[in-house]
């Protein structure tokens, strides 16, 4: 099995530069015979989203297999959480870099496993994949970054993603769209082992205990 790359943390994804989905890419695709354009990252991610290569679509169900048979806990509701190694900084993300080469262009981009998921799913619309591109990003709706349940996640801006975590601090009435799944949130605590025993840290301190809180109606 691939390396852990992966879904989102609701506070840390990445950023990337927001570039219009519609507008970047003929600009890029078309080149003069026998030349190769290497692309850039939003056009990369373009290409995967709207013309994923065969070879990529491939690879991306077999990891899709992978990690749900790693992860899977027996039934669609609950979160399929993924062993993460660990880490004194959280990574953030569970992501793989998919690099294409054909007669016109190269390009190389990485996704998040919860995109890729949907993706391969056929769970993602037109608007989210032109959304992607220009920037917004993987969100948990369940809280908890290690989560690989595709029904636990959608696509949205950062600053909607970051907003959700007030609801899993229970510092406010969830009023995102869709709903933050507020009673499937773990504490940090459990997403990831505990320190080597010198380390202990108090991180999770500030974390909403796991008990259940307010059913949201989807
Ligand atoms: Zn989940
Ligand atoms: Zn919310």
């Amino acid at each position: 099995m691939s390396t852990p790359d992966g879904s989102a943390a609701p506070d840390k994804s990445q950023n990337s530069s927001s570039q219009d989905a519609s507008t970047s890419s003929s600009a890029n695709a078309i080149t003069p015979k026998g030349r190769k354009v290497i692309v850039s990252t939003p056009e990369a991610k373009r290409l995967l989203l709207f013309r994923t290569p065969k070879r990529h679509w491939a690879r991306m169900k077999q990891w899709y297999s992978d990690v749900k048979a790693l992860t899977y806990p027996g039934n669609h509701r609950d979160c399929w959480l993924y062993p993460m190694p660990y880490k004194k900084k959280y990574q953030g993300t569970i992501r793989k870099t998919f690099a294409h080469t054909d007669e016109k262009v190269s390009y190389k981009a990485g996704l998040p496993f919860g995109i890729v998921a949907l993706l391969i799913r056929y769970q993602l619309t037109r608007e989210q994949k032109k959304n992607i591109v220009k920037g917004w990003e993987l969100s948990h709706l369940c809280g908890n970054w290690t989560c690989c349940n595709w029904r636990h996640f959608t696509i949205e801006d950062h600053s909607t993603n970051v907003n959700r975590n007030r609801c899993f601090r229970h510092r406010q009435r969830c009023q995102h769209t869709p709903r933050c799944m507020i009673y499937k949130k773990k504490p940090l605590s459990e997403l990831t082992p505990s320190p080597p025993a010198s380390q202990e840290s108090s991180q999770d301190a500030s974390e909403a205990p796991a008990t259940p809180f307010r059913q949201p109606p989807n």
